[in-house]
């Protein structure tokens, strides 16, 4: 089986992710490698900690950059024969990843290693979920797949309700069901993690674990319905589209949010996805507009609200000019608009000048 990765390959790249069957022998040696990474990453953890604590009162500040990690493993390597043992790529890989994840302030690291490849393979990655599965995941070049010139173009706007809405009523994507018919199954796992949870210091439960890879499988098939349903509606929009205009949505998980709205945040997050890699694969142009003020501008007009609309107040209508439309329809104009490829053209509306970007 073949699956695309969630990441956005380069252009004309395509991600290919395979599910590995390992033997015995070959897990042990997957683990044992995994285990020297897991050691060089816990060594980065410890030394940053470290440099933080003398860093919190010293005149003098001590860095701890990819140079300094780098000489540890160097050291480490020389002094521990069993860490010699593995290959030095993953365990770089560990530090660099170290540092992206720490960029990103991420916890946890899944990719185990990376071993450049002189063919058209340019790396493979090896790495296990959290259900337990190990995969091996590679980047060929793809070369692009043009598709006949349509003449259309469209809009498109994030939502909770509808996933996606267009200025093309046809291609509107009504948020999918998938998190709610799970919801109550992947709460009672929750619950059943919770009861189980070992008390500090003492050993995990079989319970425990087994409620755990529970709700990582669920976890894992709804991701991989979401991106299924993802990469048929992107089909669809890139067929009949020759140019598209999206917001350049970021997922808000970090904020307080309900579990509707986490479920809506990763449902457009893999739309987008989906999107963008769709249109690079079939040479279409995909334009990014950056999310502020999309709901307080007029598309007809240009004109903005002063003040936010309500969320739910559900109609725009615009003081300025009289237009009145569904609010969502309106923002998805505004895309086409800021990203200049409003085929109307209206005057007055306000120039896309830096809140466009290509995505490139
Ligand atoms: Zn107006």
């Amino acid at each position: 089986m073949t699956t695309p990765d969630q990441g956005s390959p380069d252009i004309g790249h395509a991600r290919y992710t395979y599910r590995l069957r390992v033997s015995s022998t070959a897990r042990t040696g997957l683990e044992a490698e995994w285990a020297r990474c897991r050691w060089v990453w816990n060594e980065c953890v410890a030394m940053s900690r470290k440099v933080h604590a003398l860093n919190r009162d010293a005149a003098e500040k001590t860095t701890c950059g990819p140079a300094q990690l780098d000489k540890m493993l160097t050291e480490a390597r020389t002094a521990m024969g069993w860490l010699r043992e593995g290959s030095s790529v993953p365990q770089q890989q560990a530090i660099r990843d170290f540092g992206k994840s720490r960029a990103k302030a991420l916890k946890d690291v899944t990719v185990v290693w990376s071993r450049e490849l002189s063919t058209a393979l340019s790396s493979v990655r090896v790495y296990q979920d959290a259900v337990g599965h190990w995969y091996g995941s590679f980047v060929v070049a793809a070369p692009a797949q043009p598709l006949p010139e349509t003449g259309a173009v469209l809009g498109v706007d994030w939502g909770v309700k509808e996933t996606a809405t267009t200025t093309s009523d046809a291609h509107n994507l009504p948020h999918p069901q998938h998190g709610r018919n799970t919801a109550q199954r992947l709460a009672c796992y929750q619950r059943m993690t919770a009861r189980r949870k070992p008390a500090k210091g003492q050993a995990a439960s079989r319970g425990y674990r087994q409620a755990r890879k529970q709700t990582a499988k669920l976890h894992k098939k709804v991701a991989r319905q979401r991106q299924d349903t993802a990469r048929k509606w992107a089909k669809r929009v890139v067929r009949d589209h020759d140019a598209i205009a999206v917001e350049d949505f970021r997922p808000r998980f970090l904020a307080k949010t309900t579990m509707a709205r986490k479920a809506a945040d990763a449902a457009i997050g893999a739309t987008k996805r989906a999107l963008i890699e769709m249109a690079r694969k079939h040479g279409r142009d995909i334009r990014l507009v950056h999310p502020a003020h999309t709901t307080m501008d007029c598309a007809t007009c240009g004109a903005r609200t002063k003040h936010a609309l309500p969320l739910a107040e559900r109609t725009y209508t615009c003081t300025a000019c009289g237009a009145s439309s569904p609010r969502d329809k309106n923002s998805a104009r505004v895309m086409l608009v800021r990203a200049g490829l409003d085929p109307a053209g209206a005057e007055g509306v306000r120039p896309p000048g830096p809140l466009v970007r290509e995505a490139a």
